[in-house]
């Protein structure tokens, strides 16, 4: 059966292709049968990831730990607390969002009515990451099934404890006619892409979203991708310093920094650099506690370790405090970089661990200069109690999100679309925003047949032009 554990499992040769088509037809199938339209079927789908994550809790939360030691209590909060907000949420306001939508159909439709239909898309492809293996696989499955989709769901092979997992849990609690897990790494992606589904939803890197949004392009497929890239900080002379550098501190140290969203580096105003410098170092030893191996998430795998040395070496900069690799337990040290070189491979790549270079501007011009003169990031993090630098920052920079004196935390308002522009993405999802990005708004015009005025119809003849 396609929602069984991938290749390499049963060490017999598997044909890819055949399996990624049995899941696509499989799904399609049952989307096409009329399935999943129902409401009571998208209920029960978002009911079922509720309790999905409920009854599941311990053996996610055991795979996560076995994967990338990520503690308890921040897994779940990040990974699954997040999904059944996400799921009671969106049930609960599902039937009001199903309704057609009346709208103003213009002079030349009167009389006559015009409404518009939120209507699934179809088949899905859902593509997710490692770093939050359940969060960011489960929740676009819920916008997805909440516009009444049919799901083919592939998790990363770089969390295989969570992705057996996701592949054991999901067909207990969904409808495993229109809701599918396929197992596997790029290959078995790669097998899935070439089908044609309706739309690809994809979370990872900006290199694979380009791969990604190319394989959708040959089939016309819609996509949604939620790629990454280098999220800025800037604090203004007039900011709380203690207050940010501990909520960059915060954001840099969730979940060892391997968040799209994560603060990647900060640009602070000359005048204030020093005192800035000060409050981070102390917020990063506060916050990484008195043992640094204990509750501490590792970096994902030996690969990304070795990455993340490199970028040190090649930064240099200061290094205020941290710089430790070590190897063997696959944690790197809570470290600050000043002034590295901005052409260095540490200000050019995506950092994606607990690394945080601090760059000197000489005022807020520049630091905006500096944001622009780089592709569109996926959040900008601005300290500042002057609502007209807020104002100035706003308008004279572009991101997918905002928080103004804090990190991350915009991610957490139910209704605010989540998502990245240009480089850093294409569509947005959670709350509405999610069902509408799943959904296609179909317009409908009706109009009475009586009275039918000839006036629109040809011969358009001098007497209807005297009209
Ligand atoms: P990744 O791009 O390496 O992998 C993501 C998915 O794509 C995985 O399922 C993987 O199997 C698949 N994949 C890998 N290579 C492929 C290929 N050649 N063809 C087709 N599919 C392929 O990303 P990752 O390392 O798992 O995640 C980290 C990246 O994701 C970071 O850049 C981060 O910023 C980004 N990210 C973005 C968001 C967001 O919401 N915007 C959230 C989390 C992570």
């Amino acid at each position: 059966s396609p929602s069984t554990p991938g290749p390499g499992t049963s060490g017999a040769p598997v044909d890819l292709a055949a399996k990624a088509q049995a899941a696509f037809e499989g799904v399609r199938a049952a989307y096409l049968a009329g399935r999943t339209r129902p409401l009571a079927w998208r209920t029960a789908q978002l009911r079922g990831v509720e309790a999905l994550v409920r009854e599941g809790e311990a053996e996610l939360l055991a795979a996560m730990a076995e994967d990338f030691g990520k503690p308890r209590v921040e897994a779940w909060l990040a990974d699954l607390a997040p999904v059944a907000a996400e799921a009671a949420h969106v049930r609960r306001r599902l039937p009001r969002w199903v309704r057609p939508r009346p709208a103003w159909p213009g002079k030349a439709n009167l009389p006559g009515w015009a409404f518009s239909v939120p209507e699934p898309l179809g088949a899905v492809l859902v593509l997710s990451p490692w770093n939050y293996p359940v969060q960011l696989a489960l929740n676009p499955l819920v916008a997805a099934v909440a516009a009444g989709n049919a799901v083919v769901l592939k998790p990363s092979e770089l969390t295989p404890a969570t992705s057996a997992a996701l592949a054991r849990l999901v067909p207990r609690y969904l409808d495993p006619e229109a809701v599918r897990v396929l197992e596997g790494g790029p290959e078995v992606a790669s097998a899935l892409l070439a089908q044609p589904f309706d739309h690809v939803f994809f979370t990872g890197s900006t290199r694979v979203g380009r791969v990604v949004m190319e394989a959708a392009a040959r089939h016309l497929a819609s996509v949604t991708l939620e790629l990454g890239g280098k999220s800025p900080v800037l604090v203004a002379r007039d900011a709380d310093l203690e207050v940010a550098a501990r909520r960059v501190a915060w954001g840099k140290l969730l979940n060892a920094g391997q968040t799209c969203i994560a603060p990647d580096y900060a640009l602070v105003e000359r005048a204030v650099l020093p005192a800035f410098v000060e409050h981070l170092v102390t917020a990063m030893g506060q916050l990484q506690g008195p043992d640094p191996a204990a509750g501490a998430t590792r970096i994902v795998n030996d690969r990304h370790v070795e990455r993340l040395a490199g970028l040190l070496a090649s930064a240099e900069g200061t290094v205020v405090v941290g710089g430790e690799v070590d190897r063997e337990r696959r944690l790197v040290a809570p470290t600050v970089v000043l002034d590295p070189d901005p052409g260095s491979p540490l200000m050019e790549e995506e950092i994606f661990g607990p690394i945080l270079p601090v760059l000197g501007v000489a005022d807020l011009e520049e630091a905006v200069a500096f944001v622009r003169a780089r592709p569109k990031p996926l959040a900008l993090y601005l300290f500042t109690n002057d609502r007209r630098v807020e104002q100035r920052v706003l308008e004279a920079t572009t991101s997918g999100g905002v928080c103004v004196n804090h990190t991350m935390v915009h991610f957490l308002a139910p209704e605010l679309p989540f998502g990245g522009v240009g480089a850093s993405g294409t569509g947005a999802y959670h709350g509405r925003a999610g069902f509408e990005e799943l959904s296609h708004r179909r317009s409908v015009v009706r109009r009475p047949t009586r009275p039918d005025l000839p006036l629109t119809y040809p011969p358009f003849d001098d007497r209807k032009e005297r009209w």
